[in-house]
């Protein structure tokens, strides 16, 4: 029987749901309302909406909530390599971020921590500046090392028996591949950022055939929020049902875009070094890069922000705001800005601060470091839905791929449909004809 007909009625009543300015958190009734009369062909839909369009985050939700192993994954997004697998369950389109919001029900469900604040940057209890009191893992980790803390004391206490985070490249440190870790070698191995895309969620399937658990899974929001939308979908079958079970700790990296590969090969140009000697870049209103023979070096970060992810334009969570606890590097150096959103969060990181392996020192004491987390958080939580922006072919058209500067127009306060796409830069004048203008 011929039923692509259903994901063309499903497609068709999302785009009218778009078009009429219907409240985004309706646009997954389009697929839902399908769900109780059988379901359709939701990887069509997904491939249609999403990935040939180029908006895919490569979060990998959809590739590790398929029941039936439809999806591969390669170049950062999902490929449907086994589509007549597929048996119209549409868990792939109910967990991807990008087709609609998160869930308004995803905030009660992740357990937030009571009394709630938002002051830009999602719901959370209580926050400090961190750092690892083991001064190795303060010194390998990104700034103060309090990821790898987290992990760690969970694995030694028992509260983990597995970590979805990733490791690093051997030949190219800068880039990293997920990984299921279970030991403490592992987790330390995997430290630092690596400022590319790392689809650490795509060994959650590994974790689950293993029944490894309770799992602690480290990511950045695109991938924070994948894992939330797996864990509450309302289409309750057994995978969604082992992540809602199994997860125990999530813990969401800040991030503004991440870089291509590209940009690691630019770098260890212009540094006339190879890609292996750059052991770790970190970014701090520019680019600080350490290399393997104990040199440090600085870029500008407008010139390395040519290499930004375009697909990041599509992401709008900053400072993980679905995560049990959000970590990122701002504010103090060698700290982490460490948020506790969630009850999970609390008893993990009480837990961290009662056998001393970290030490904190209170937010007032780098009072712009809160400033600017909400500052970057609004700036991409006001964004137009990535649904209503453009593709990718038509931001190529008027050569602007940069995620961080597409839009401007904008003031706070105004409707996110007022972002105005900055038009195309002037065609590049030949030097004779410049200079003979000039000259005039
Ligand atoms: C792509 C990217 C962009 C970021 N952008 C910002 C930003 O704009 N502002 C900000 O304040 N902070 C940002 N961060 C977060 C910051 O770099 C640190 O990760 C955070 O402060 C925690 O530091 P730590 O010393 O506690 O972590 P560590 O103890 O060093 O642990 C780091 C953990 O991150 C995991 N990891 C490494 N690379 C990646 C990756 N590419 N994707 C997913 N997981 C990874 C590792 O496996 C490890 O578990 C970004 C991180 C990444 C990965
Ligand atoms: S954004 Fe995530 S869930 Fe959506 S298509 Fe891409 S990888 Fe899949
Ligand atoms: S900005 Fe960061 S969190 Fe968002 S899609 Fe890009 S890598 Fe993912």
């Amino acid at each position: 029987m011929d039923l692509d007909h259903l994901t063309k009625e499903v497609q068709e009543r999302y785009h009218t749901l778009l078009e009429e300015g219907a409240d985004p958190n309706e646009w997954a009734y389009a697929w839902r309302s399908e769900y109780n009369r059988g379901g359709f062909k939701a990887v069509d839909m997904l491939m249609d909406e999403v990935v040939n369009p180029g908006k895919c985050i490569g979060c990998a939700a959809c590739v590790t909530i398929c029941p039936v192993d439809v999806f591969d994954y390669a170049e950062e997004k999902p490929v449907a390599a086994r589509e007549n697998a597929c048996v119209y369950c549409e868990l792939c389109v109910d967990a991807c971020p990008v087709l609609r919001p998160t869930d308004q029900d995803i905030k009660s469900q992740i357990g937030l921590m009571e009394p709630v604040k938002d002051e830009g940057f999602g719901g959370y209890a209580y926050g400090v500046y961190a750092r690892a009191t083991e001064k190795v893992w303060a010194e390998n980790g990104q700034d103060g090392g309090v990821c790898t803390a987290l992990l760690l004391h969970g694995l030694k206490s028992g509260t983990l028996k597995g970590v979805v985070a990733g490791e690093e490249h051997a030949e190219n440190p800068q880039m990293g591949s997920s990984m299921l870790q279970t030991t403490a070698e592992q987790v330390l191995a995997g430290a630092r950022s690596r400022y590319t895309y790392q689809p650490n969620t795509l060994a959650l399937v590994e974790a689950m055939k293993k029944n490894i658990a309770p799992l602690a899974v480290v990511g950045v929001p695109c991938q924070v929020d994948g894992v939330r939308q797996q864990q509450h979908s309302s289409i309750r079958l057994d995978v969604a049902e082992w992540y809602r079970q199994n997860i125990g700790l999530v813990i969401g990296l800040f991030c503004s875009e991440s870089f291509t590969e590209k940009g690691i090969d630019w770098l260890a140009e212009e540094l006339e070094v190879p890609k292996k000697d750059i052991t770790n870049i970190n970014i701090k209103g520019r680019v600080e890069i350490k290399l393997r023979d104990g040199r440090e070096e600085v870029k500008s970060l407008k010139a390395f922000g040519k290499y930004a992810r375009p697909a990041c334009l599509y992401c709008m969570d900053y400072s993980a705001e679905n995560a049990d606890i959000g970590l990122g590097g701002i504010g103090i150096d060698g700290w982490t800005f460490t948020v506790i959103r969630t009850e999970a969060g609390h008893k993990a990181w009480q837990a961290l601060v009662a056998d001393g392996w970290v030490e904190t020192k209170e937010f007032d004491e780098e009072p712009k470091g809160k400033d600017l987390v909400a500052r970057l958080s609004i700036y991409k939580r006001n964004r137009p839905l990535p649904a209503l922006m453009p593709t990718l072919p038509e931001r190529e058209a008027i050569g602007n791929l940069d995620p961080k500067n597409y839009y401007r127009g904008w003031e706070p306060g105004n409707s996110p449909r007022e972002w105005r796409p900055l038009p195309p830069p002037p065609p590049k004048k030949k030097k004779a004809a410049a200079k003979k203008e000039d000259a005039a």
